[in-house]
Order: structure tokens, then sequence, then C-alpha cells
């Protein structure tokens, strides 16, 4: 066997891997994925479709009925066998269709959550799918990352990874690029290699892919690594408990009715068959699967509008967030900035000023100390700080690839959002060194040797004079300073090379707030929520921008409170005085979560916005983590519980309306099978009480279970959201999915709707109108599509509302009434469903006691209303 990769020279891996620094060429990498497959671990196998609808029918009650079903046939009718079987085969189909549909829309997302990597192809970088790559790509590995297949590095920037997801090392691993000796090197001692599945916990790299999926070292253990077991929501698992216990009761009350039945003389069988009936019915068995449903399509609703849901639970836990925690630049403002203003021997000027590059070093400075780089066909790709200097020195003739050619870097000290800073460093013609180092003013100002070269030298009450000018315009500003060096600074890290520097000049950056968020802002404050700025800018600039776009409302004495400010309070205090303040500036990211913990202290639900790795552990404390999609990194992304692919504050705004929304349709869902449930168990029981016939078949039962859960149920979440869903105060998370009268409703519909059928089965046996069991049967049905038209809201009347709408609630209403009346018209559907045809005033007495339902739901709710309106109060956020 030759030489392991990590023994090789980064020359000998190229060669061997036919590969180079321009990367492989479309159709080589393309032809090379077909050889080698996706670069994914292989999934555990799973489940067919044969399975999936075999397995609607092991529920045992749905068994059972089969068992009955079968029985009853055998010793007399066999078309109530038959139509009890059609009738459970359509409910499996339904239910596959719902649990494929749910699984399909969880397959949906969680594609495209999956990582993208910044790979060269053709000598251009361009972003692809992880899965993409293969042996021979190079890769672009920048803080943050995860390292997407197993790489030997080529290039390594005070790269350091952590690689505790394979090694179980908690410290990260300063990498290199060197040949190492031995082939038993263990695989946390291979320093100039990347694994798959290691995070770059700081600096920059390049990396060569030499093995990909499978074959790579996190491929080889992916067994232990397989099982991500599938979440389930705060809802899920409490409706879980509640439809366990709802089955126990609806169970007892099936038995106590059959045993009615049987003392009073009716057959056994038939008995039994109407019981176990009932208890299909009335256990909502499809009542997880259409939870998931909703969640899911709604969380694919909300990619169409850029909130990416990782985490399923984040769309019903969207409706309760109080507390937005955004992050400014890019999020509130548009990321877009350019050079306002620059300042250079005691003088500000505007950035189109011609700047003599004469006996300064700004402009070489500006054009050195930058990471963008130009793509030769005028377009410059970084980032948008890094890309708006990188253009003003290339409109004074100072283009940086020009610049580095005289000067080349020889090394670097990354930015890092804690250093607030970044350095470079350059060989001069003479072989003497250059370092140019630009930041904060704030963090710098302190490295610099002040007033020593001359009187021109600006002072440092000067420099922070200007700096804060600046800021108070709203700019974001960076100071530039120099140091020149004979040899090399040993080791290079910040605290040998940013000290001792000589200020060069001031700029300031322009960084215009986004349009939509000033409205975003707004509709927050009338939902209750409290929208709060956290940023690492200056406190001047944030504040700025924070009024600008309304997060500090005029007038008030809300707070901006520093970095520094909150190192110096405890815990108690910081719960304090958290309640004024909406801005937080010069943050480092730790303290992120020192703010998410003592928000959730005071009892409010935070969603908190994040880029960088420092971020993730407030992003996971956070109720609702949310990961950037455009600039952050993937550790911040795996971290989160959604992830915004624009980048906008406005998109988490329009997250929460969303998820207030599904939430409330699953509420209206459940209010419906709930009502109708309790609608049937109701007459049936007091029916026995009142020592009525056995008021419907068997089929007549399953019949109308196979209305409500069907059509009608699913158009509920197509319902379009209320007009207050942004104008009420949020949900309380630990809020009972039966408040507010549910519960409640559920009980009393049901028996209102079971007296109305009882009812009408009295009158119509005893006044003998005739057709008794078919009427009964007809209102019961009809009962339930009123109830679904009025619960479509909890508050508004349908009228208001509007019976259009929502349309495919109308039609299901529609297809269901048509189809009851084919049951009762249709001559091969009577001898079914053992119907006779309603003469026009029977039909008329059914529709007519049957709107009563749909009338009672609204007259409870005008009454809602009439109490709202008395104790409105404002939300006072
Ligand atoms: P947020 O998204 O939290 O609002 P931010 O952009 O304000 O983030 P950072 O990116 O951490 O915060 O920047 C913090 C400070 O670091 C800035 O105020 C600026 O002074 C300085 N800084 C930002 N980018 C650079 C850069 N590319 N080079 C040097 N210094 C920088």
């Amino acid at each position: 066997m030759g030489k392991k990769w990590h023994e090789q020279s980064t020359e000998e891996v190229m060669k061997a891997l036919e590969s180079s620094r321009r990367g492989l060429s479309g159709p080589e990498a393309a032809r090379r994925l077909a050889g080698h497959g996706p670069n994914r671990l292989v999934e555990k196998k799973k489940r067919s479709l044969a399975m999936m609808f075999l397995d609607q029918f092991k529920d045992f009650m749905i068994i059972i009925l089969m068992g009955a079903a079968v029985v009853a046939g055998a010793i007399g009718e066999l078309t109530d066998t038959l139509v009890i079987m059609l009738i459970v085969v359509v409910n499996a189909v339904i239910g596959f269709v719902q649990e494929y549909r749910a699984g399909k829309a969880m397959d949906a997302l969680k594609a495209m959550a999956a990582f993208q990597a910044g790979a060269v192809r053709d000598g251009v970088v361009s972003h692809i799918p992880a899965t993409e790559l293969v042996p021979g790509d190079v890769v672009i590995l920048e803080t943050g990352a995860v390292i997407p297949a197993d790489l030997r590095l080529v290039e390594a920037a005070m790269l350091r990874v952590d690689e505790a997801a394979l090694t179980g090392e908690s410290f990260p691993v300063e990498k290199m690029t060197k040949a190492m000796d031995g082939p038993g090197v263990s695989l946390g001692d291979r320093l100039n290699m990347g694994y798959k599945g290691t995070i770059v916990s700081y600096g920059r790299g390049v990396g060569l892919v030499v093995a990909t999926g499978m074959s790579t070292e996190l491929g080889k253990i992916a067994g232990m690594l397989q099982d991500e077991e599938e979440v389930r929501t705060p809802l899920q698992k409490r409706l879980a408990v509640f439809g366990r216990r709802l089955a126990i009761a609806v169970l007892v009350i099936c038995a106590v009715i059959f045993t009615m039945g049987f003392v009073r003389g009716v057959e056994p069988l038939f008995m039994l068959l109407t019981a176990i009936s009932l208890a299909v019915a009335a256990i909502p068995e499809a009542l997880p699967a259409v939870i998931t449903i909703s969640l899911a399509l709604g969380a694919r609703k909300m990619v169409a509008r850029n909130a990416l849901v990782r985490k399923l639970p984040a769309v019903e836990t969207l409706g309760s967030v109080t507390y937005i925690c955004s992050d400014k630049t890019g999020t509130l403002t548009e990321n877009r900035m350019t050079v306002e203003e620059i300042y250079k021997d005691g003088v500000t000027m505007g950035s189109g000023d011609p700047l003599v590059e004469k006996d300064g070093y700004l402009l070489t400075a500006i054009a050195l100390n930058n990471d963008a780089v130009s793509d030769g066909n005028g377009n410059i790709i970084g980032d948008p700080t890094e890309t708006a200097l990188y253009r003003v020195a290339a409109a004074h003739d100072c283009e940086r690839e020009i610049v580095e050619r005289k000067m080349p870097r020889v090394a670097e000290l990354p930015f890092d959002s804690e250093r607030k800073c970044m350095t470079t460093i350059h060989r001069m013609g003479d072989g003497r060194f250059v370092s140019f180092t630009k930041g904060a003013v704030d963090s710098l100002i302190d490295r610099l040797v002040l007033g020593e070269s001359g009187e021109k030298a600006a002072s440092r009450d000067e420099i922070v004079k200007v700096g804060d000018g600046m800021a108070k315009r709203g700019l974001r500003v960076l100071l530039y300073a120099v140091k020149e060096w004979d040899v090399l600074p040993e080791p290079v890290a910040p605290g040998t090379v940013e000290t001792g520097l000589t200020f060069v000049g001031l700029a300031g950056l322009l960084d215009p707030p986004r349009e939509e968020a000033k409205d975003a802002v707004a509709l927050c404050k009338e939902a209750g929520i409290r929208p709060v700025m956290i940023t690492g800018d200056h406190p001047l600039t944030a504040g700025v921008i924070a009024r600008r776009i309304g997060i500090i409302a005029d007038g008030s004495n809300q707070a901006v409170m520093t970095g520094r400010e909150l190192e110096g309070l405890s815990d108690v205090e910081l719960e304090e005085g958290i309640d004024e303040v909406r801005v937080y500036a010069r943050v480092a990211p730790e303290q992120k979560l020192r703010i998410v913990k003592a928000l959730q202290k005071r009892g409010e639900f935070v969603a908190m916005t994040g880029d960088g790795v420092n971020d993730a552990p407030a992003l996971k404390r956070a109720d609702i983590g949310i990961a950037m999609g455009i600039t952050g990194t993937d550790v911040s992304k795996e971290a989160a519980h959604m992830i915004l692919l624009d980048d906008n504050f406005a998109t988490i705004v329009n997250a929460v309306r969303e998820g207030r929304k599904i939430y409330d349709n699953i509420r209206k869902f459940i209010r419906y099978l709930l009502t109708t449930n309790s609608g049937e168990i109701w007459t049936l029981f007091l029916a026995q009480m009142a020592g009525f016939p056995v008021p419907l078949l068997p089929v007549h039962i399953l019949w109308v279970n196979l209305i409500t859960d069907g059509l009608p149920a699913l158009a509920l979440s197509a319902e379009p959201a209320e007009g207050d869903i942004m104008k009420r105060k949020p949900r309380h998370p630990k809020e009972s999915i039966f408040a507010h009268g549910l519960g409640v409703q559920a009980f009393w519909v049901g028996l209102f709707m079971a007296v109305l059928v009882l009812a009408v089965q009295y009158f119509a046996i005893y006044g003998k109108v005739g057709q008794w069991q078919t009427m009964v049967f007809t209102v019961l049905c009809l009962t339930q599509l009123g109830n679904c038209l009025a619960v479509r809201s909890e508050k508004q009347s349908l009228f208001k509302q509007g019976l259009f709408s929502n349309k495919p609630l109308l039609g299901a209403v529609t297809l269901s009434f048509g189809l009851q009346m084919a049951i009762i018209y249709a001559p091969g559907l009577q001898k079914i469903f053992h119907t006779q045809p309603l003469n026009m005033s029977q039909l008329g007495v059914c529709i007519a006691v049957s709107s009563l339902v749909f009338f009672a739901v609204e007259t409870e709710k005008m009454f809602r209303r009439i109490g709202e309106k008395k104790g409105a109060m404002p939300n006072p956020r």
C-alpha cells in the first residue's frame, strides 16, 4: 500500500487525485460523482409504501371492526360486511395519503436544510450542495463551517478545527499543511487533514477532498450516528397523551352502550358492531398525522416566504414569541455597505474625494487589509464591508490584486467578532514587512502609539471625537493602523502583532436600514412582541439605526446597553433592568446567551438571531433560534430551529404570523373533530338512556366519520389568517390546546347535536312521519357540515368572514352534502346504506333542524365578541 494522505505533500495529493488549485472541471466532477456516488452517509432503509399502507390496518379497533364485520357477513347480511370493509379501506387510503404527504413534506424540509459547500470548479468558487462533492474537489473552509468531506489541507490560515465529533477531543486542533511522517499517526494527530463532520472553529483554509460519503472516517463509524430520532412537537406530545385518554374513555362508553343494548334485548352482534363502529368513529386516530401535515405544510409555505424551519416544533411555538432579539447588520439593515466618509490627516472627506496617496498608507491599507476578491468580470465577491472598502481603493487606482503583487500577503490574523479587528502582514520590496490592522475604534485605540509622528498626528481625543461623529450619523466606523517590521513577528498572534500601531485613518460606512424593517417593527409591537437589537457595532451607530426603524420609540427613555455595562451587571441586576433595554451594542456573542437566559427567567418567550460559531449556544437556548441563511455559518444553522433564507427581520415577523395562523387552524380542526365525535357519542348514549331504538346503523356511523375526518376537516387547514391575528397578544406557550372554551364547546355542541338528532328521531317515530332512520342519519351528517362552517373562526361570524374566503372548505362541504343526498336518493346507494328517499318536507325539516347547530355556534361567537370588547386592552409593548 502506498503512502497515506497525511504522509504525502500537497503536490503529491493533487497529482494522485488528478486535480489542481483550479479544482475539477464540471464534466469531470459529474463523472466522478457517477463513480463515487453522492457524498452522504447511507441512510436507514425507509418503510416501503406497501408497508405504510398495511400499517393503516394495524390499529386495534380497525382489526376488531373488520373481524366483527366478517362474522356479521358469515351469518347474514353480506352487503353490510362489504360496505364496512370498503369504508375501512377508504379510511386507510386517507390515512396513507396523509402520512405519505407528511413524510414527503418533512423530507423536502430536510433536503432544503442540507449544507452547501464552497468548492472551486473550473477556477471559480461556487456554492454547491455538499452531497455533490467528489474526491479531487477543492473546498474552501471558513470559520463556523462543518467540514463536508475528508480533506487533505492545502492552505491553513490560523485554521483550528473542533474534532470532538470524531475523536472526542474537546480542544480545537490547530491545522497545518506540511506532510507528516509515519502511517500510524492517529486521526486526532493528523494535523494536515480535515475530517467530515468536524467543525472549523477559527480561521480559514482550503482542502482537497480525498474521501466522500461512506468512505470518510465519519462514514466508517456512521452506524453509530444514524438514528436521528423524530422530534415530536409539544402539541403532538400533549395530543398523544390526550388521544390515549380519550380512547380509553370512548371504549368505556362503548362498553356501556353495548351492555345497555344487550340488556334491553337488542341482537348482540348488531349491538357489538354498533359499539365498535362508534369506537372507531370517536377515537381520533387521524389526529397525529393531520397535525404533522398541518405543521409540515405550514413549514413549506414558510419556506416560500424565506423562513426555513429546521425543527418542526418551531412552527407551532412561533406563535408564542414575546421577544425578538435580532442582529442588526443584514437583518435590520440591508448589509449593502458603502464608504461614505474618510478621515485622514485631520480632514474628513467624502469617499469620492481624490485621496492622493503621497506619504500616507491609507489607500494601501484599505486595499491590502481586505478579503474581497474580484472575479475578473467587474464583480467583487466577499463580505459587504470588505467589498465596499475594496471598491473605494480600486476607485483610487489601488486594486487589491495589483498592490498585492508588489506586497504579497505572508500572514494574517482573520477578523473575529470578539477582537473586532483583523490584520494582514505583507512583505515589502526591501525584504522587510508591514502589517495593516483595521477594526473598531474602541478596540484599537488603546493599541495605538499616538502623537509621535509630528504635529499633524491625531490625538486620541481627536480620533474618538471624529469616530463618534461618524457613528452619530449612523455610520459604521473602522480605524486603520499600520506597523513596520524588520522581521516577521513570532508567533503571529494578536498579542504580538496588534500592538504599538500607528494611526492611519478612519473609514465610515453606511448600511441603510431595510425598507420593510420599520413596518415589521411596528407590526411586532402591535402583536405584543418586543423587538430588540443586539449588535457588535458601536452604541451610537446602533442607537441611530434603532431609532430610525422604531425599535427605540421617539422620546422614550428606552435604553442602549453596551457589552461592557452588561458585563458589570449581576444576573439579578440584568433581569431587573432588562425591560427598558432595546439595544445591546458592542456585545460579544457569549453575552447573547446571558440575555436569552435573563429574558427567559422573566417568563419571556425568546426568538434570537445569530450567524457565527459563538452564537450557537444562544441559538440553542432560545425558544426559537434563528440562523442567517446567507451569512450564517453551518454551526449556527445546525443549532437553529429556523433559518432565514433572506436574512431579513421582516421574515421573522411573517413567520410568527404564519405560526399563529397554523396553530389557530390546528385548533379549529381539533374543535371540529371533537364536537363531531362528542355528537356521535352523545347520540348513541342518550338514545340508550332514553330507551329509543338504536338510532343509527354501523355503516351510518362509519360514513359520518369518513365525512368528518375527511375533506372538510382537511380544508380547515386552508383557512386564511384571521384579521386580528397580529393584534392579539402572544399565546402562552404552556396554554392548553383546549383553552378559551374549546373543551367546553366540544361538550355542549356535541350534546346539542345529539338532542336535535334524538328529537327528530322521537317525532319521526311517534308522529308517524316515517323514514325516521334516514332522517336521523341525515340530521347527524348535516349538523357536522353546519358546524364545520361555524368553527372557521373563534370569534368572527361567518357572514363577516365571507362564505367564499375558504373555497376548499366550501367545496368540501358542498361535496359532502351532495354525497349525503346521493346516499338518500340514488337507488343503488339506498340499498347499501339502508336508506329511504325523503320527501321534500322531511328533507326540509332535516336541513332546518341541522342548521340550528350553525346558528347556536354563531351566537356563542357573538357573545364572545361582546365580552372581548368590554375587556379589550391595548398591547403595552
Ligand atoms: P450584528 O450582525 O450583530 O449586527 P455586526 O456586524 O454589528 O453584527 P460584527 O460583524 O461582529 O458585528 O462587527 C463588530 C465590529 O467589528 C464592527 O462594529 C466593526 O467595528 C468591526 N468590524 C466589522 N467587520 C470588520 C472587518 N471586516 N474588518 C475589521 N473590522 C470589522
